[in-house]
């Protein structure tokens, strides 16, 4: 297949072939996030990427729907983060030492989100869902994590059981199933597995909930796009009874369904909050941000031996550094004085997702497109309802594999197994260009 490819492409993308060759000799696979797991299907290395366009090594031009899987959200080289970014490193980048842009940055954190009382910082969202769960383990004096099928939580072990595609046991009580080869058995073991929507499930879960360290959900999962208020408030609800944490991860969705993030849109509050990817502008950045009795589970006493006994341990080399700082402050500022941005985004993700229904539909093409804010995501399914794994069992996956490649020939980067994010810098004449991208790529796909 690759031969044929590189047959087919060698004038379009030849600097794109030979830096996959020259990747293939030092990375583990040569393209994006999921170059670790999902080989591309049609290598392409950016160059300069600027508002909602990235440009190749070739000089080819594609409109991104990838966002950089999140933190784009206004668009690539947007001049406030540039400038925030410039002036920072001009400075001088400070890391392991306090700085204002750190107190700064923490402070719009708080102030965004509803009961916020403290914020604590890290470089990825992996990182922040790592070390909310030590603050709960820390502060319950218990390991159990209830989690959800299907929602991903960065790739530790435990955030990542039972997050994708394999899943066992019963669906209304999934079995816990290692997400990666070589997670440790006794975490995988260690989790309890509900899917979201059952209220049910929340309910049999009663009788063990004095085992329980937290419970951990994707208020709004990216991959379905779907938020369920009526099971987020029984959640919150039962959480509050049994003086269990509940934590919001809004690693995608943190400022990006609104400035609030999805919690916002039900009016649920978590006593922790997962943040990430928009935070950082661009940078390496997680935050955890919630109750102050869970977050200062790692306050320092002045005793280091009680600390031991007392306080769970969080801190990275990196956490909190100035540069990382001010691009997220910068950004955050903007998106909180400019509260049009959202609804300019969801008109724009909605009118997208009519054309590309539009498109699969006078073909007769099954095709469901799930649509929040400025996140959708496109599965070529039948099934509209279900629980994850039903909606991932109806899903042609190689279609969808398949549509990247297409949509790349037409001028168009969408990541192969990711919702789609558009950016605030996307112009209709960006959306012209999928549209239009969608339209010949299915009807070329249905040949
Ligand atoms: N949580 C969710 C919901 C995510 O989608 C992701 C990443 O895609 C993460 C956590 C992990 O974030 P990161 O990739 O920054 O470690």
């Amino acid at each position: 297949i690759r031969a044929r490819f590189d047959e087919r492409f060698a004038e379009q993308i030849p600097g794109s072939l030979r830096m996959r060759d020259r990747a293939d000799r030092v990375l583990v696979a040569p393209t994006h996030m999921h170059r670790y797991f999902f080989p591309s299907t049609y290598p392409l290395f950016v160059r300069e990427a600027r508002a909602g366009r990235v440009t190749d090594v070739d000089g080819n031009e594609y409109v991104d729907l990838s966002g950089g899987y999140g933190p784009h959200i206004l668009g690539y080289a947007h001049p406030v983060v540039t400038e925030a970014i410039t002036s920072a490193a001009t400075a001088g980048p400070v890391n392991a030492i306090g700085n204002e842009p750190e107190v700064e940055f923490a402070e719009l954190l708080v102030d965004s989100l509803p009961g916020a009382e403290r914020a604590l910082l890290c470089n990825s969202g992996t990182e922040a869902a790592l070390t909310a769960i030590r603050l709960c383990r820390a502060h319950r004096r218990r390991d159990t994590v209830v989690k959800f099928e299907g929602h991903y939580h960065g790739f530790s072990d435990q955030g990542m059981v039972s997050s994708w595609f394999r899943f066992t046991g019963d669906k209304h009580a999934p079995e816990p199933i290692a997400g990666s080869l070589g997670s440790q058995r006794a975490v995988v073991k260690g989790t309890r597995v509900l899917q979201y929507g059952d209220i049910g499930g929340l309910d049999r879960l009663r009788a063990e909930a004095d085992d329980l360290a937290c419970v951990v959900v994707e208020p709004l999962p990216s991959s379905t796009a779907t938020l369920d208020r009526e099971f987020l408030t029984a959640l919150r609800e039962r959480c509050t009874e049994w003086g269990v944490p509940l934590i919001f991860d809004e690693v995608v969705t943190g400022y990006r369904v609104t400035y609030g993030g999805a919690q916002s849109l039900v009016d649920v509050q978590p006593d922790l909050t997962l943040l990430g990817k928009i935070i950082g502008g661009g940078l390496a950045c997680g935050a955890v941000v919630g109750r102050a009795d869970l977050v200062e589970m790692c306050r320092s006493t002045e005793d280091p031996f009680l600390d031991y006994e007392q306080r769970a341990f969080a801190g990275g080399t990196l956490s909190g550094n100035s540069l990382t700082c001010r691009a997220g402050a910068a950004v955050l500022r903007h998106l909180r004085d400019n509260p049009h941005l959202y609804r300019e985004l969801e008109e724009k993700t909605e009118r997208l997702r009519d054309e590309l229904i539009e498109s699969t539909r006078k073909r007769g093409i099954p095709c469901r497109v799930g649509a929040r804010g400025a996140i959708f995501s496109l599965n070529f399914s039948h099934r509209s309802a279900g629980v994850y794994r039903d909606r991932m069992a109806g899903s042609n996956f190689k279609a969808t594999i398949a549509l990247a490649y297409y949509m790349r020939r037409h001028g168009v980067y969408i990541p192969e197994l990711h919702s789609f994010l558009l950016s605030t810098a996307h112009t209709d004449d960006d959306l012209a260009v999928v549209g239009k991208a969608f339209d010949l790529s299915v009807a070329e796909m249905a040949d």
